[in-house]
């Protein structure tokens, strides 16, 4: 089989050789388990798992302790929305996020939201970046929590989190960051940006996947969860089962490794990014880039290409990887909530893919892309304007 060139890698990137190798001794001769504290497996385990958590917290400026492992970035948001809401009066509970969030966070706020909870979720501008002045009018005595992502996984867009946080510091709100698409790859420090609770996950970050983790702040202030997961009080409460030792040690050397090259990787994909771009739009000057052009992420791509159908367009390109942002469900295509978000119509918003770029991506899969999609799209083009003849 021949495989298609891979841009795909905000949905999910390849494990680095390298990482793989750092876990390989876990899954036998180191098999233990970390909490077994009487006899070296045990304890050859644990040191493992707090090493990893200690790169982990340097990369964002946090203490070890304050970071809880957890099987991924879905079950830290669960954890951190529904353990900060259930230690509050439900019925009096206000939440502020905003439009574009990933389903982790909005599904969890929809399932609040039955139980009472009021959830205010402010509009985002063309660019796909909240008004942090909306945030601070929003606030209310009852606010207990502001959630906003830092990086868009359909557009890139950075959000403003410094702003939001001091805006939530000082109205002594918490404030929950997603940073799936972003940490490790852009500068985060938690203390800096006033974050209180933050997600991310290893398979955006060439890691494994099944493991991620949540940073909840105990100093400063020192935030108390309702316990989603009960049993045997591993990661100090907060979370019980036993510890996935190999996924972890995975996670630590990919924040390792993400974090060292992370300014020297982030400016060679800029390059290649920009330059499948440049050449789809030389080719095909009708299309729209999605997102800011400032403010976003260096390996995101989003585009529409107006008149046609993105599914159409991945079917035609078979040799590209690639997304729409659409969600189908059963037999409807539902436009992304993310295309509405930033005022796209309904046929643009179906008209929208991403390319997203990675580590094991070179110079030659984007010249070679280039091809592929500049010749998928000409190709339905010109089979549209063949249709649009014989209907008129
Ligand atoms: N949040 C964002 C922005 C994401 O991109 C993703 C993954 O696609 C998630 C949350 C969920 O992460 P996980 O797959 O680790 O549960």
């Amino acid at each position: 089989m021949i495989y298609p060139i891979y841009l795909d890698n905000q949905a999910t990137t390849p494990i680095d050789p390298i990482v793989l190798d750092s876990m390989m001794p876990y899954f036998y001769e180191k098999f233990g388990n970390a909490a077994s504290s009487h006899h070296v497996y045990g304890q050859e385990a644990k040191e493992a798992v707090e090493f990893s958590r200690n790169q982990i917290s340097k990369v964002l400026g946090a203490k070890p302790r304050e970071i809880i492992f957890t099987s991924g970035a879905t079950e830290s948001i669960n954890l951190g929305i529904k353990g900060i809401v259930e230690q509050n009066d439900i019925n009096r509970c206000h939440i502020i996020t905003q439009e574009t969030e990933h389903k982790a966070v909005l599904d969890t706020y929809r399932a609040l939201e039955e139980k009472g909870v009021r959830i205010s979720i402010l509009p985002v501008d063309s660019d796909g970046i909240v008004d942090p002045d909306l945030i601070k009018n929003e606030i209310t005595k009852d606010t207990v929590l502001v959630s906003i992502m830092h990086a868009n996984n359909e557009i890139g867009t950075i959000q403003p989190l410094k702003d939001i946080g001091s805006i939530c510091l000082d109205a002594g709100v918490l404030f929950l960051v997603d940073a799936c698409q972003s940490f490790s790859k852009l500068s985060i420090n938690v203390r800096d940006m006033n974050i209180n609770l933050l997600a991310a996950t290893g398979h955006k970050i060439y890691g494994p996947k099944g493991i991620g983790f949540l940073y909840v702040s105990q100093k400063s202030p020192k935030v108390k969860l309702k316990i989603q997961i009960d049993g045997g009080g591993h990661e100090r409460g907060f979370r019980s089962g036993t510890l996935p030792v190999s996924q972890i040690v995975g996670l630590g050397k990919a924040v390792q490794i993400s974090d060292k090259e992370k300014e020297k990787e982030n400016k060679r994909l800029e390059v290649l990014r920009d330059k499948l771009h440049l050449a789809i739009s030389d080719c095909h000057p009708e299309i729209i880039l999605n997102g800011s052009t400032s403010k976003r992420l260096p390996h995101n791509l989003n585009l529409c290409f107006p008149g046609l159908n993105a599914e159409s367009i991945i079917m035609k390109m078979k040799g590209v990887a690639c997304s729409t942002g659409s969600a189908c469900s059963s037999a409807n295509l539902k436009p992304s909530h993310v295309m509405k978000a930033i005022g796209r119509d309904n046929e643009l918003a179906h008209s929208a893919i991403r390319f997203s770029l990675g580590r094991f991506n070179s110079e030659s899969d984007i010249v070679k892309a280039i091809d592929i999609i500049n010749n998928a799209i000409s190709l339905l083009k010109e089979r549209r304007k063949n249709r649009n003849k014989r209907i008129s």
